[in-house]
């Protein structure tokens, strides 16, 4: 699969409002709901764009791709199969999709996520998502993943 998509969480299927607009777990169970941090109506764009899933986000510290997949599959994603693995933990994120895509040799793929984490690098196919993925961000995506490099 060329086509990758590698994925933030938290700021790209989620937005501040959304996560405000959430009901207030009572004591420590925070962590049990944190599928409900992802936002079925991003889900739904991100299904627009097609592609195999990369994990990027520090979800992937506390959570298996396997078990992000099936959050996002239970939040609206067409197939959890699509989820393929998680980038490694190197400290920076330019560098930690830096190493999947040398390895794999992938020449098309992006990059969404809200946050600036060595990013830059990937010059376009880095898709800088301010505060929930958007249609434009779909729209650039679909149009990066078409073509070559
Ligand atoms: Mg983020």
């Amino acid at each position: 699969m060329s086509r990758t998509i590698f994925l933030d969480i938290d700021g790209v299927l989620n937005s501040r409002e959304y996560l405000i607009s959430l009901p207030k777990p009572e004591g420590l169970i925070v962590e049990a709901n944190i599928e409900h941090h992802i936002d079925p109506v991003r889900v739904e764009r991100l299904n627009k764009i097609g592609g195999a899933i990369v994990i990027s986000s520090t979800w992937r510290l506390f959570h298996s791709h396997v078990e992000i997949g099936a959050m996002l599959e239970r939040r609206g994603l067409r197939s959890r199969s699509l989820v393929l693995g998680a980038t490694p933990d190197l400290g920076n994120r330019g560098d930690e999709i830096t190493h999947w895509v040398s390895r794999r040799k992938l020449d098309r793929f992006v990059v969404l996520d809200d946050t600036d984490d060595g990013l830059k690098q990937f010059g376009r196919r880095f898709i800088h998502v301010r505060d929930g993925l958007e249609d434009a961000h779909v729209e650039r995506a679909i149009e990066l993943l078409r073509r070559r490099p």
